[in-house]
């Protein structure tokens, strides 16, 4: 079977610095980011888009490894709980429209499995279901 990763991740988040234009970016909350697939809709699925800022590793690690299951055949569906990525607690996947495409949020929960509609949800797990173009508090849409 086919391993290769042959999609790519974009990383916008702060601290990081635009392979573009040099300029870091700082404009989002702490802790909130936007980084997404772009190749896996030659699967016939839709990319996927996680907004918590962990490290580059753990954020390839959780795309890749959702990425490489859909290479795999399988069809991760909105609402739904994957297990298989971290330990201790599901991730669950979440639809949202996004400059025109449908994309599928890895939401994940807090440290004690609550997700974000729980009141109780700590930050900044419980800014997982704000859209993008709401978090960012300068600059157009990422795409
Ligand atoms: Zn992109």
């Amino acid at each position: 079977m086919r391993k290769t990763i042959d999609w790519i991740i974009h990383m916008v988040g702060n601290g990081i610095v635009c392979s573009d234009c040099g300029k870091v970016e700082s404009s989002f909350p702490e802790y909130i980011g936007n980084f997404h697939t772009h190749g896996l809709d030659k699967y016939g699925h839709p990319e996927l888009q996680l907004v918590i800022h962990m490290t580059p590793k753990n954020i390839g690690y959780v795309l890749n490894t959702l990425g490489l299951r859909i290479q795999a055949g399988e069809k991760f569906k909105a609402g739904q709980l994957v297990e298989g990525i971290f330990l201790d607690c599901p991730v669950r996947l979440d639809e949202f429209e996004e400059t025109g495409r449908k994309v599928l949020w890895v939401i994940i929960p807090d440290e004690k499995n609550r997700f974000p509609e729980d009141p109780e949800c700590s930050y900044p797990y419980n800014y997982q279901l704000v859209p993008t173009n709401q978090l960012e508090q300068r600059g157009g849409p990422v795409s």
